[in-house]
């Protein structure tokens, strides 16, 4: 039998601001809204029942008219290397993953903010789900809370990074809603500065994002330095194409000292010659960048190869020796396919009989 369809409106998809208005108009008190924030993510409590500091009636109140709700978490898988990766499964029965990255120096949570991708990158497996949904503010801070609590980190400092499945920028309300949730004082106050957003980018929303007042770290997967090379790779570049991308990075307004996060995955033969590296450090002259090389993680069904440590070394010293700052990201937890571009929930492209069927079977 399907459950009906549980229409109370979910108090985790709100930022603190909007509790707030929402409390006040029902007619409840706004600090009320702080206190039941503060249970949800400074306690991890979202059972109204177990508020004890609201009162008998306020809490069957609060029960009848609104609900709480978690993605479920369904399976861990442990690498050998101390990354895990988590498995959720989400209301409609759509599942996305998210992953756990001790000491890297510091613990780092990588969550998705999409089922699957519409950005189609050549050599990433999630891309090849096609996109499914965006994920609500509840699915995407709803999986930091899971992680805080299965990790033993709540209440410690710990990295977020927006590197999971689906395009961040693509689901802009979502994604910016749960930041805000997440960097609130009242609840995890996860500092903006720790929470790092990954975008193929997207212009438009790089743009809106340069206007907001809680802004995360920005990483930029560049991956080309060509046009004609990007293109092929990055398919968004045809739209947002390399020399409007860099100047909207030179444009994006950031403290002092910081830098944006250029994202350039090694694919060997492709763009790891010595050629790419010196296109590379001109494209990026002006900007302020780091640049993170991510040597592929190859799979079954990705038509490239990664390049040997040598030719990784070799491309990262010909950046260096330009004076661009470089770093060769770790791959972790490569052996339960959690590393970049390796989250994929099988057999989520379903046609709507077996869909249905499977509904009808539970
Ligand atoms: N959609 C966002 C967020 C994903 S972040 C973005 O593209 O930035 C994940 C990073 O891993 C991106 O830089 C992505 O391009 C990279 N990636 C994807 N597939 C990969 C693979 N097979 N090996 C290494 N890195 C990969």
């Amino acid at each position: 039998m399907l459950a009906a369809k549980d229409t109370r409106p979910d108090l985790a998809d709100l930022d603190l601001p909007a509790l707030e208005a929402l409390f006040a108009r029902e007619g409840f008190p706004r600090f009320r809204a702080r206190q039941v924030f503060g249970w949800i993510y400074r306690r991890g409590q979202t059972e109204f029942a177990a508020m004890t500091n609201l009162g008998g009636e306020l809490r069957t109140q609060l029960a009848h008219r609104f609900q709480i709700t978690t993605p479920r978490l369904t399976h861990e898988d442990r690498s050998t290397d101390g990354t895990r990766k988590f498995l959720f499964e989400l209301r409609d029965g759509r599942r996305i993953e998210a992953v756990y990255i001790p000491d890297t120096p510091k613990q780092t949570f990588c969550i998705s903010s999409q089922v699957g991708c519409a950005m189609d990158c050549d050599f990433c497996l999630t891309g090849k789900m096609g996109f499914l949904r965006n994920l609500t503010p509840a699915e995407i801070a709803g999986q930091v809370r899971v992680l805080a609590t299965a990790t033993g980190l709540a209440g410690t400092s710990f990295n977020i990074v927006l590197m999971g499945m689906g395009e961040p920028l693509h689901n802009y309300e979502a994604v910016m809603t749960s930041i805000r949730i997440l960097a609130d004082a009242q609840g995890m106050a996860v500092a903006p500065r720790r929470i790092t957003l990954s975008t193929v980018g997207l212009i438009p929303a790089m743009e809106r994002l340069a206007q907001e007042e809680i802004m995360p770290n920005l990483a930029v997967s560049l991956h080309a330095t060509t046009d004609e090379q990007r293109d092929r790779l990055v398919p968004i570049n045809r739209k947002y194409p390399l020399a409007a991308l860099v100047e909207t990075c030179k444009r994006f307004p950031m403290k002092r000292r910081h830098r944006i996060t250029f994202e350039y995955v090694l694919l060997e033969g492709i763009n790891d010659t010595p050629d790419d590296a010196r296109r590379l450090v001109r494209l990026l002259t002006d900007v302020k960048a780091k640049v993170n090389l991510l040597p592929l993680n190859a799979a079954p069904g990705i038509p490239y190869e990664r390049p040997s440590d040598a030719r990784v070394d070799r491309f990262a010293r010909l950046l260096a020796e330009r004076g661009l700052r470089v770093s060769v990201r770790k791959s972790r937890g490569r052996d339960i396919r959690a590393a970049c571009g390796q989250l994929i929930v099988d057999g989520q492209k379903k046609t709507s009989a077996g869909r249905l069927a499977d509904a009808m079977a539970t």
